[in-house]
Formats: C-alpha cells, sequence, structure tokens
C-alpha cells in the first residue's frame, strides 16, 4: 500500500481493499525527491507542509502499529526519501510484491508519475491497483445527460446532491481485515527521516497550533461539528471563527471526505442550513478535481482559452507592482491584512482569497498565474485543482467565473465583511489607533486623523500603490480583447 494524500488508516479506500485481497500488506511512503528537491534549489526550506507531512506520517506509523496490535517497531510504515516512481517498483521488488495499491491523485504531474510507476511495475509482472478516496464522485462519475462533464457548478451541485446517498458515503471498515498487515523484513530500512535529513527546517507550524495528522483532523472537525450551524452566517466574515480549517488535512488526507460529508448531509437533510452549505463548499472541492481531470489544459492556461489572449503587464514594474502584493505594501488594509496572513500562518480565509486575487489580476493587471503559484508556495492546504479554480474563477478566465466586467472593490468589500476592522487591527497593528470608518482606506484620513492614529502614510503604513477607479477602467480596457476574440 502506498500512501499519498490519505495519510491515515482508517475508512481508507485502497488500504481496505489492500488489505482484503492480500495476505501480507507492507505500507509505505516515499518523502518524493522529485517534489521536495526543486524547493530546496529554489531555498524554500521552511515549508510547514513539509514539517505537517512527517509529523502525520509519524502518527499513521504509530496508528498502523496499533492497529496491527503491535505497539512495538516490527510493523507500521516503510518510508522512503527518494524519487518515488523509482523507488515504489524498487521496493516492490524488495518485497516480492504481486500489487502495489494506491489511492487515485488527480493533478496531472502525479497522473504522469502514476503511468510511470504503472509501467514499470508492468515490467515485473507486479499489478497497479488504484482507487477513488480523495472525493466522492470522481472523473466520470457524474455527467451532464450529453454524456458530457460539466464545466459549470450549479448543475454539477444539483447532480450531485441527486447521486449521493449511503452507498458513496459510508466508510470503509479497514480494521477488519487488520491481520493482515506484514511485519517488516528484517533486512529492510524502516526508519522515519527528520526534517533536517530531508533538507528542511523547523517552521512555527507548533507555534500556530495548527494541529497534525488524523488526531489533528478529528480534533478541528469536532470543534467544527459545534458551529457547523452557524457556517452559512459566519463563513464571510474573516474575524470570526467560521470555517472549519480543515483545507490542510483534506489535502493530505487525514480526514475522510466521506465521513465529514456523511455527517454534513445528514444535518442538512435535517434541516441545518449552515450544513447545507458547507456540504456545498465540499461539492466545489469535488467539482475542481473533476475539472483538472478533463480538462487538464486548466493547469496551464485559461479554462476559456480565448482569456489567453489578455495582455498583462510585464517588466521590472509589474515585478515591483507583484512584490508589493506578495508583501502586504499595496496601502489597501484588507488585501495588505491578508497577505500577511497567509505569509505569517499559511492559512488565508476564503473571502480574502477572493479579494486578494482579484486586486492582483484586477486593479494590478498581473496575469493570474503568478499570484497562482505563490499561492501554492505559500498555502498550507495548496491544492492544484481547487487553487486554480479559484484562480480562474478571479480572473474571470474558469469555468463559473465572475463576469470580467464585476471587478471587486477592495474597499467596499473590507467595510462589508470586517466592518470593525478586527482582522485588519489583528495583522496590522500600525493601523489599530484608526478609527473603525477609516480603517478601511486611511488615505481617506485627514492629517489630523492620521496625526492621532499615529499613522504616517508612506512611512508607518504605504500609500495605495494604485487608484482602484482608474484600475478598474484599465482593466476593462484590457479584458476587451476578449470580447473581439470571443
Ligand atoms: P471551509 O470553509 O471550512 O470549507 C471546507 C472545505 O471545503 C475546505 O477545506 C475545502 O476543502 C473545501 N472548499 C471550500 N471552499 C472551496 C472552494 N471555493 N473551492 C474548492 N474547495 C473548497 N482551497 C484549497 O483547498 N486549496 C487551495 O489551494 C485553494 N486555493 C484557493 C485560491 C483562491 C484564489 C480561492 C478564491 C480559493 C481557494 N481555495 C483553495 C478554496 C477555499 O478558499 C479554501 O478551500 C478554504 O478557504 C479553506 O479553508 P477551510 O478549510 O477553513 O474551509
Amino acid at each position: 500500500m502506498w500512501f499519498r494524500r490519505d495519510l491515515r488508516a482508517f475508512d481508507n479506500a485502497a488500504l481496505y481493499h489492500a488489505l482484503k485481497e492480500c495476505r501480507q500488506l507492507h505500507c509505505v511512503f516515499v518523502f518524493d525527491r522529485e517534489i521536495l528537491d526543486p524547493l530546496i534549489e529554489k531555498g524554500l526550506t521552511a515549508d510547514r507542509r513539509v514539517e505537517f507531512i512527517l509529523a502525520s506520517v509519524a502518527e499513521l506509523d504509530a496508528s498502523l502499529r496499533t492497529l496491527a496490535g503491535d505497539e512495538a517497531s516490527t510493523h507500521g510504515l516503510l518510508v522512503r526519501h527518494a524519487v518515488a516512481r523509482e523507488a515504489i517498483p524498487a521496493l516492490a521488488h524488495e518485497l516480492h510484491a504481486q500489487a502495489v495499491f494506491a489511492n487515485h491523485d488527480y493533478e496531472p504531474d502525479a497522473v504522469e508519475r502514476d503511468t510511470m510507476v504503472r509501467g514499470a511495475l508492468a515490467h515485473q509482472g507486479i499489478s497497479f491497483v488504484t482507487f477513488k478516496d480523495h472525493v466522492i464522485f470522481e472523473r466520470d462519475e457524474l455527467l451532464t445527460q450529453q454524456g458530457r462533464a460539466y464545466g459549470v457548478f450549479t448543475p454539477y451541485k444539483n447532480a450531485w446532491l441527486k447521486k449521493v446517498d449511503d452507498f458513496y458515503l459510508k466508510p470503509y471498515p479497514v480494521a477488519k481485515y487488520k491481520a493482515s498487515l506484514a511485519a517488516h523484513p528484517a533486512n529492510v530500512h524502516v526508519a522515519l527521516p527528520t526534517l533536517a535529513l530531508l533538507g528542511f527546517q523547523p517552521t512555527n507550524l507548533s507555534t500556530l497550533k495548527i494541529p497534525t495528522g488524523a488526531s489533528g483532523g478529528e480534533q478541528l472537525f469536532d470543534e467544527f461539528f459545534e458551529r457547523m450551524d452557524r457556517y452559512g452566517a459566519t463563513r464571510d466574515f474573516p474575524a470570526v471563527k467560521g470555517p472549519s480549517y480543515l483545507g490542510v488535512h483534506l489535502r493530505f488526507g487525514t480526514v475522510s471526505v466521506r465521513q465529514l460529508a456523511a455527517v454534513a448531509h445528514k444535518l442538512a437533510a435535517k434541516g441545518s442550513e449552515g450544513a447545507a452549505v458547507w456540504l456545498g463548499e465540499l461539492i466545489w472541492r469535488d467539482f475542481y478535481a473533476q475539472i483538472i481531470h478533463h480538462f487538464p489544459h486548466a493547469a496551464k492556461g485559461a479554462f476559456k482559452p480565448e482569456y489567453d489572449a489578455i495582455k498583462w503587464e510585464h517588466g521590472k514594474h509589474a515585478e515591483a507592482l507583484f512584490a508589493a502584493w506578495c508583501e502586504g505594501r499595496t496601502g489597501y488594509p484588507l488585501v495588505d491584512a491578508a497577505m500577511a496572513q497567509i505569509n505569517q500562518t499559511g492559512y488565508m480565509h476564503n473571502r480574502l482569497r477572493m479579494v486578494v486575487a482579484s486586486f492582483l489580476v484586477k486593479d494590478l493587471g498581473i496575469d493570474w498565474r503568478w499570484g497562482e503559484r505563490y499561492f501554492a508556495e505559500q498555502l498550507n492546504d495548496f491544492d492544484l485543482a481547487s487553487n486554480n479554480g479559484g484562480w480562474q474563477w478571479a480572473s474571470s478566465s474558469g469555468c463559473d467565473a465572475q463576469p470580467y466586467f464585476r471587478i471587486f472593490n477592495p474597499q467596499s468589500q473590507s467595510e462589508k465583511f470586517d466592518a470593525e476592522g478586527k482582522f485588519i487591527r489583528r495583522y496590522l497593528p500600525q493601523l489599530a489607533a484608526l478609527p473603525d470608518k477609516l480603517i478601511h482606506a486611511p488615505w481617506q484620513a485627514s492629517e489630523i486623523e492620521l496625526l492621532a492614529a499615529n499613522v504616517e502614510l508612506g512611512k508607518t503604513y504605504p500609500k495605495p500603490i494604485v487608484d482602484h477607479a482608474e484600475a478598474r477602467e484599465k482593466t476593462l480596457a484590457r479584458y476587451a480583447v476578449v470580447k473581439k476574440t470571443a
């Protein structure tokens, strides 16, 4: 059993089938050099996700040993730090395996890796058996009446809700076949690497109290369960503890999406509006996973190719604007506070992801792929399909995009969703003394008001790097090219 983005020893499709069908099952995790080494080469050696994975893998190792009824070290995970597409066939050979089991991954690079692994295993007469686990419905399971993939969310969601039933949500009873878990062969190396051995440095993950592993996922879900009813009313306000914060756990499979969806589905059926809205978010996740499966071109360019004709800002000017956005120096407090949140914690509230993405693309005129890449580096819950979907939504080039002429106003978003400036004050303490009505747009304050709040524009806090009204006009002109080619 090759674990990848499914780091749990319960309700795991491939693990269940592997235990059921094999006499002797070895469990494997590979810290893939093809993913990690490029980060090291770029100097990105403080990555919360690597630390999250390491802690979660350690917990998975312990859970497998507990499952085997062997707390000592003869069972558990075999861990490698290697190139996965080479290490898996080599290890399968070493262990005299007849089959390798894994769960599906829909990202284009992972699909390519799995194709190579499948080929290398087949060469040795070993089968590669894979399962759906990461989503409720995958690939061709939900198609339009014409047999085509859905490109618009609402009809997809309706079809999803129509089709879902207990069959799709029931857990895989992994423990039933636990007797198949094999002890490690005497000569096979098993030790977990340290963060330093992987080439990474410690981050602030534990200071942030981001709980890791399946136990962390369970803890967050238990907490969220208590407030799920209020999700619909609270989820848009970044200063409020509204969302679940389960993104990173869904990303690495330390929670089971079936279990989460089953609870939300049941509560929604009993009339919980919050649960219904939250289930809708899990459906967005399925939606984007099937989009990347059916339309892999979207991973590189616009989902709607006519949007590739847009000419973005470029050169030194664009690079300076982009750097100001990344570092939270745009002069728009909600945008800057949001960028401070992602930079300091690896998390950003969904409303703010929409606000900063729109700001980058439609106020600064920067190619959405720059922002997509930055999020990919920073987000603990980075998921290619959802990130790409979110960015294409913001740039209006994706499926279900907002029309390009609908442009978020960063000031009114701030007044609406952080009316009392609580979120802004948390991340921009230099603005804390400004009154609520001015904190969204300090450039509108008088000299006296700024002085009273100890704010010096251009010194303690930047002046706005663009004028929103002007930027809006520029964007409409920039996007006009789409109308012509469409
Ligand atoms: P909750 O509100 O508690 O939602 C529960 C779960 O539902 C999330 O963990 C996530 O798995 C799923 N979900 C919620 N909203 C969406 C959505 N719009 N699209 C897809 N799935 C959703 N989500 C990611 O998981 N990874 C990303 O890399 C990512 N990048 C984004 C980039 C942009 C520009 C935008 C606008 C959104 C992005 N999202 C991404 C979607 C969403 O912002 C996050 O899933 C959510 O903020 C995670 O926080 P949470 O777990 O507290 O969410």
